[in-house]
């Protein structure tokens, strides 16, 4: 049977917009000893905006921008939707054909009969071409047109007010190491792990690398500590599986990570999971 005093933690938690989908979770949040963060829409606010253009020889800065909101016309990513918002044109569907998005990469996509890629050096180094390292530190967005570099777009994401409280309340409850994962650009990841003072930053990860942190990480500890995984995309839904307390966070988040997730915090303030926390040990200290 469940003693009572975990029905009260549950209710105290859903009162601080904390949802925890069973008992034996508020109990595990007692032993975690590391957290670890996805970055995007979780410690940033996942609303990207272009803030530079950088065309190579041969391409204007107008056209790099005009190509990368038609490459994007089909995708659903964050970093798509801010180009397309950046376009001061309408997109014209007509001059997009086959269009296929390479996860973790960016897109490929025919515009105007011209083959098209738009994503990070990772998809640069996919295809084989030559791109110029940024001058500027933001997520990069890479062109090629036909086999043959463009430029890139710089675009900047801000980190959440609520960020360095959040991981500034885990320290003061004893919390061993916070990590923070993200695909983005190892310098965009230090650079935001170094103003929150983020323990560790693992970037440049594909989906799959994010399961293989937390199996890295899990393989180093005692059975008895626990890993915590906050994340908000499709993308983690397989890390919030693989975590032994899975956090979703249901402001910004997916379906898809809501349901995968063992706790909902239904705001966009990750210092909620120090909250949830602070609420199991007060649980805690009243079953026993
Ligand atoms: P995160 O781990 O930050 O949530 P994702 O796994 O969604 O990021 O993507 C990782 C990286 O892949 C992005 O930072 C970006 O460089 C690149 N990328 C993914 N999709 C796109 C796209 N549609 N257009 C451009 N770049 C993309
Ligand atoms: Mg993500």
């Amino acid at each position: 049977s469940i003693p009572l005093g975990f029905f009260g933690g549950i209710g105290a938690a859903s009162r601080n917009g904390i949802l925890v989908k069973g008992s034996n979770y508020l109990e595990a949040l007692n032993d975690v000893k590391y957290v670890v963060f996805d970055k995007t829409g979780t410690l940033t606010k996942g609303t990207f905006r272009v803030t530079g253009s950088y065309p190579a020889a041969g391409f204007e800065s107008g056209q790099l921008l005009n190509l990368a909101a038609h490459a994007e016309l089909h995708s659903t990513h964050p970093i798509a939707e801010s180009i397309r918002m950046a376009f001061n044109g309408s997109i014209d569907g007509s001059r997009v054909g086959e269009y296929n998005e390479i996860s973790g990469h960016g897109t490929e996509a025919q515009v105007d009969g011209r083959a098209i890629l738009a994503g990070n050096a990772k998809l640069m180094k996919k295809f084989n071409i030559a791109y110029e390292n940024p001058q500027e530190t933001g997520t990069i967005v890479h062109l090629a047109a036909d086999g043959q570099y463009a430029g890139y777009l710089v675009i900047s994401d801000e980190i959440k007010e609520d960020a360095a409280k959040a991981i500034t309340s885990l320290k003061e409850l004893g919390i061993r190491k916070t990590v923070m994962l993200t695909g983005d650009a190892k310098a965009v990841g230090d650079a935001v792990g170094r103003q929150l003072g983020v323990d560790e930053v693992h970037a440049e990860l594909l989906p799959g690398n994010k399961v293989e942190e937390i199996e890295k990480l899990d393989a180093k500890k005692s059975s008895k500590e626990k890993i915590i995984f906050v994340g908000d995309g499709i993308n983690d839904t397989p890390v919030l599986a693989r975590a032994d307390v899975g956090i979703a966070m249901g402001g910004l988040g997916s379906d898809a990570a809501i349901e995968a997730a063992d706790i909902v915090i239904m705001t966009d303030e990750p210092s909620r999971v120090a909250a949830a926390i602070r609420i199991a040990r007060r649980t805690r200290a009243i079953v026993w």
